[in-house]
């Protein structure tokens, strides 16, 4: 490799990056990948520039084990990465730090931890099949956890308080609970992978003897067809059976393919539970609508608890940002955290991917995060997916515009203007969502569809024979269509 190659270096870099990340988190990659630089080789030395030295932190707390990892798969064991960080205009020749050595930092930690955690693409040939490992017992089996999905940061809100508490009755005693197996199950995005993970490090806190071990489902099944093509199969079999906690990520992955994997698996799973040990399963469907699984094995998933994670409420999202924030140590102010949380209601990872761009933006343009700069941008992340206006968003801009709390909407006052701030956010949300009178009633303090049409009816009155409402009617859907 000579010197010159160093743009041909990072290119690849790039794909495998692009790859490892998928297209789920593709705006991530365009914003922290994308912009960097490549600007030298020196030996097995990549030298890159990045925009600015929060960009380089950011790199380094949240992407450290990914680059290590392609920049050893491009320039061998000794690779390195050194960063140049962009000042002002001029660089700062002299490199103000350089990491992954070899013996980084995290040369503590078991070695095999740096096994990528999700499979597919070239990095596949890098994975040391532990169950080939010679001399294999319990203590060496890598658990492929990460440590940044813990049950800590695992925010709680009522969509998620039932699977959130199995997940640390299971941590606390795997496999004995009736929670066995216990299968997680969501929309994408909602926190399956996160709760877990951390299920995983929790018993791993609790039960460090304890061998557990987290794959998802597709790693599973390119395990199971490497070993068939080398002869190992059984091989293959006895180390899964020697796990004390097996966490299976996105079993859906197995519908329709697969059914010698799917025998395998349902060969371990009897073997696991007949001796106690727990079993996780995550699922982006539920146990009923899983298809094309073997009806077998569909049966097994059934015999544990089948818990469900919702979207959370706004409340759970203000609480999910602030908490980001808190761990990425950044200030924002609550209006602007209101602004995302209230804007942004798909799924937690759009929500990240949000804050994420936020943060980047302000970081690359060095602009303060304004509620300015957060609207621009916001408005600018949503356009793609059609911007839905959400009960709770009706509830606040009513609110805000009768200067009341939003919590009053869900107290019992009959007092006239909380009243009538109930009917206003019941009238805009019969107006403007999808929700039936049922679900806007239920949101809307608790009430029954009656009352919603006896409210929608009451606005659309007063609206014709009261000017007063009129006026108002009018600046509230101007602004709710803003
Ligand atoms: P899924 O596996 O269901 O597609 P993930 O577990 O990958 O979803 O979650 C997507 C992102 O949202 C992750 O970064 C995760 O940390 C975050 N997330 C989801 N739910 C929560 C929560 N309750 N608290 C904190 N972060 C969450
Ligand atoms: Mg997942």
């Amino acid at each position: 490799m000579t010197a010159e190659d160093y743009k041909r270096v990072w290119a690849e870099c790039l794909d495998v990056i692009k790859d490892t990340l998928g297209p789920e988190n593709r705006r991530a990659f365009d914003t922290w990948f994308l912009p960097i630089v490549p600007l030298q080789l020196d030996g097995s030395t990549l030298i890159v520039q990045v925009p600015s030295q929060f960009f380089y932190e950011y790199l380094e707390e949240h992407y450290i084990d990914l680059l290590r990892r392609v920049i050893r798969m491009q320039l061998g064991p000794a690779g390195m990465l050194r960063y140049n960080v962009v000042m002002d205009q001029s660089i700062r020749t002299s490199p103000i730090v350089t990491t992954l050595p070899s013996q980084s930092r995290q040369s503590t930690r078991n070695p095999l931890m740096d096994m990528p955690l999700s499979s597919g693409g070239d990095n596949q040939r890098e994975i040391p099949n532990p169950f080939v490992i010679p001399g294999l017992n319990k203590q060496r089996v890598v658990s492929q956890l990460s440590p940044n999905f813990t049950l800590e940061n695992f925010v709680e809100g009522d969509c998620n308080r039932l699977a959130r508490s199995a997940g640390y009755a299971v941590a606390e005693k795997p496999g004995i609970t009736s929670f066995n197996p216990l299968l997680l199950h969501s929309n994408v995005g909602l926190g399956k992978t996160h709760l877990a993970n951390a299920i995983g490090v929790k018993t791993k806190e609790l039960h460090p003897d304890k061998t557990v071990l987290y794959v998802s489902s597709e790693q599973f099944m390119q395990q199971y067809a490497e070993a068939g093509r080398s002869g190992n199969t059984n091989d293959f079999i006895h180390f899964y059976e020697l796990i004390d906690v097996l966490i299976i990520d996105d079993i859906q992955f197995w519908s329709g393919k697969g059914p010698k994997t799917q025998e395998a698996f349902f060969h371990i799973f009897n073997y696991l539970h007949q001796h106690n040990c727990q079993i996780i399963i995550t699922s982006d469907k539920a146990p009923g609508e899983l298809q094309g699984l073997e009806p077998r094995l569909l049966s097994r998933l059934k015999w544990g608890l089948s818990a469900d994670l919702q979207a959370p409420d706004v409340e759970t999202r203000k609480a999910i940002l602030r908490q980001k924030l808190q761990n990425d140590g950044i200030e924002m102010s609550d209006d602007v955290i209101e602004y995302i949380a209230y804007n942004i209601n798909t799924n937690v990872r759009e929500l990240e991917g949000a804050l994420i761009s936020l943060i980047a933006q302000s970081s690359l343009n060095r602009k303060q995060i304004t509620l300015e700069l957060t609207k621009q941008m916001i408005d600018k992340y949503v356009q793609s997916s059609v911007r839905e206006v959400t009960i709770d968003y009706i509830q606040k801009v009513v609110c805000d515009y009768l200067d009341l709390p939003v919590e009053a909407i869900q107290n019992t006052s009959r007092k006239r203007e909380i009243v009538q701030a109930r009917q206003l956010s019941m009238y805009f949300a019969k107006k403007i969502t999808k929700s039936s009178l049922a679900v806007i009633g239920m949101q809307c303090g608790n009430k029954d569809h009656a009352t919603v049409l006896h409210a929608c009816k009451t606005i659309e009155n007063l609206r014709q024979t009261d000017r007063y409402m009129r006026n108002m009617v009018e600046e509230l859907e101007k602004k709710l269509s803003e």
